[in-house]
């Protein structure tokens, strides 16, 4: 079936196809770190598709082997314009490696699932091989690696300081965030015969000059210089307070240009571009994506990562959540764009026209899938603001949090003829569904809340409440554990109205900033209370530009300069993630040496020999219908 389009439906990725189009040389070469899958949501094929608009000649290498003799990097001769680099959908480390820096068995983006189809921080090994081969040729960077490296960042896996990606790749410039609107700027400069190395003051795009050269003039942006990496390196508080900088000018509105001296040169981090408009987002959707893997990836199997999204909608981007772990504000930034209904409606129908599709939409989300069309109601109010999250310390009064036009959607797709169901399988951010929580709300939220209970689940629903420690909430940029038990309230009564037995499956992160043993002996003592047995957790991995992963390094929160306890051994991460699996009998003799050792053996009998609390006939029977119920939804993995 797949097999019947003709192979010029999807962007070229070998010599013999890029003759097929009659093209004798091609404009710009992307090199991937992931297999080519021809879906919006995957980044390589969004910039692919965009060149394509733009009238250029674009070809992809995906994975090429950098190992032999380079032929992968040599096959597609040399681009007019330029070669534009990216490890894949994920940090190359984050994709390789676990939270206790173990090898991963399998790599969701390569057919198969098959692993060492890519490098160790594949932008920079790929860059460097690039102005190897081909110094002249300018080589762009973007993805999520090079835009959460782009200035001095702790990286977890060498436990050590990187200068920003463009020193330590030779890359000429670095796209960060979502790259459409720099990309098409960019690619009006070069051709108009712009050459590369004069394209600096592009917003959302960083580049490296010698310190002599000064700052190219911009008038319109305001400077503020961060410690240089040197300094960095001699001093961790100079190391954290570059953060509250970088991360406050990531996400305003009218934010400053980011200057910061390595080895003699200056990184120029230009502010980013505003939002893009519904008419821009939409055009990025619209374009001529086959939604399908290149068919050269037939008989070496299926692309786990394409498997779980490809019969799924993304309905717009931008998180402003917050979260102190989470990576997505870095790069997305919190400011909201949102698709039109139209044109989300139009990618409904498109699904249901593939070749394989059973009737059910697996997802209808974003990066926090009640966020769709959410934005400040005073618009001169957001342009001033600075604040990391608009829902963290509380949700803020300007804030619109109405759900209406998610609801609308939801049951609109749920109406097309040929959808049997369409899931909500993106984290919902419970904390603006409960009253005690969002003073803003309105009927929108309990009438969006049974909409999704009732018709956008597969039999249980999950969120992430993260921690049950108020400090440790706190740190997280999480509500108080007290709401998620209004929530949970909440979601019972609506199951309970409409005859539905559909658990509610939280997460939790153990390990974290600010997270002690006690801390989690009380997170299982209060679980256990609630009727959990916990199977969605994860321990914290310090991944490059967050908050939690400052904290970590440098032991300061990077906002007060304060010092913050982390679990940073083996042996401490251990000792917390103990108390996840309070249930299994062979954790119980080192879960009471853990309470007995911090002097709270008052939990002992709470946790481990208090049998009437903990009704195990009631887990039993939510387990077997969990197994039951895995409907047309499997598992989706956490998207930190
Ligand atoms: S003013 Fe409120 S809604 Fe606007 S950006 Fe700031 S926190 Fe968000």
């Amino acid at each position: 079936m797949l097999n019947k389009r003709p192979i010029t439906d999807w962007l070229p990725i070998t010599k013999k196809e890029v003759e097929m189009r009659g093209w004798e040389e091609l404009d710009v070469i992307l090199i991937s770190g992931d297999a080519y899958v021809d879906h919006p949501a995957f980044g390589t094929a969004v910039i692919g598709r965009i060149l394509e608009s733009e009238g250029l000649r674009i070809a992809i290498v995906p994975q090429p082997n950098w190992k032999d003799d380079l032929r992968d990097f040599k096959k597609l001769g040399i681009p007019r314009l330029f070669f534009g680099v990216t490890s894949g959908c994920m940090d190359s480390m984050v994709n390789h490696y676990t939270a206790n820096r173990r090898r991963r068995s399998t790599d969701a983006y390569t057919p198969g699932g098959a692993v060492h189809f890519r490098p160790d921080y594949a932008a920079t090994v790929y860059t460097k091989i690039l102005k190897q081969l081909y110094p002249d040729t300018p080589v762009l960077i973007g993805g999520i690696e090079a835009s959460l490296r782009r200035v001095t960042h702790y990286d977890y896996w060498e436990d050590k300081l990187f200068p920003n990606i463009l020193e330590m790749s030779g890359a000429d410039m670095l796209v960060y965030g979502m790259g459409e609107m720099p990309l098409r700027e960019i690619i009006r400069l070069l051709q108009k015969g712009v050459p590369f190395d004069s394209i600096d003051t592009i917003p959302q795009t960083a580049i490296l000059r010698p310190k002599e050269e000064g700052l190219p003039k911009n008038k319109r942006w305001v400077d503020v210089h961060l410690s240089s990496h040197e300094k960095c390196l001699r001093d961790k508080r100079s190391f954290a307070a570059n953060f509250k900088v970088i991360e406050q000018e990531s996400n305003k509105v009218n934010a400053r240009r980011i200057v910061q001296e390595v080895n003699g040169k200056n990184l120029i981090v230009n502010p980013p571009y505003p939002p893009m408009t519904e008419k821009m987002i939409d055009t990025s959707f619209d374009l001529p994506y086959t939604r399908l893997a290149h068919p050269k990836y037939n008989k070496r199997g299926s692309i786990p990562a394409y498997e779980m999204i490809r019969f799924s909608i993304n309905m717009h981007r931008g998180c402003f959540g917050g979260c102190s772990f989470c990576t997505i504000s870095a790069h997305q930034g919190k400011f909201i764009a949102s698709r039109s209904e139209e044109s989300i409606l139009k990618e409904v129908d498109q699904v249901t026209k593939m070749p394989d599709f059973k009737g059910y939409i697996s997802d209808l989300g974003g990066p926090s899938a009640n966020m769709y069309k959410m934005k400040g109601k005073v618009q001169s109010i957001c342009d001033r603001c600075v604040a990391p999250s608009c829902i963290h310390p509380v949700i803020c009064s300007n804030l619109d949090t109405n759900h209406k036009p998610m609801t609308e959607i939801y049951k609109k797709a749920g109406a097309h003829p040929d959808v049997k169901k369409a899931f909500v399988s993106s984290g919902i951010r419970y904390d603006l569904l409960v009253d005690g929580y969002n003073k803003n709300g309105d009927d929108s939220l309990d009438e969006y809340m049974e909409q999704v209970v009732t018709c956008n689940i597969g039999g249980r629903m999950k969120v992430a409440p993260e921690h049950t420690s108020d400090a440790t909430l706190k740190i997280m940029r999480k509500p108080s554990f007290k709401h998620f038990h209004e929530f949970k309230k909440k979601y019972d009564r609506i199951n309970k109205k409409a005859g539905l037995n559909q658990p509610l499956i939280p997460y939790f992160i153990s390990s974290h900033p600010g997270s002690q043993v006690e801390d989690m002996a009380n997170l299982a003592v209060e679980t256990k209370d609630m009727g959990f047995q916990l199977e969605q957790v994860q321990g914290f991995t310090p991944t490059p530009m967050t908050v939690a992963t400052i904290i970590y390094y440098t032991g300061l929160h990077p906002y007060s300069l304060k010092p913050v306890y982390t679990a940073k051994s083996k042996e401490d991460k251990r000792n917390q993630h103990l108390f996840f699996f309070w249930y299994k009998r062979e954790n119980h003799q080192q879960i009471r040496e853990k309470l007995t050792k911090i002097g709270r053996e008052d939990m002992i009998e709470k946790l481990i020999e208090d049998k009437k609390k903990f009704n195990k006939k009631e887990v039993i029977k939510q387990r077997a219908k969990r197994k039951g119920k895995g409907g047309a939804r499997k598992g989706k993995s956490r998207r930190r």
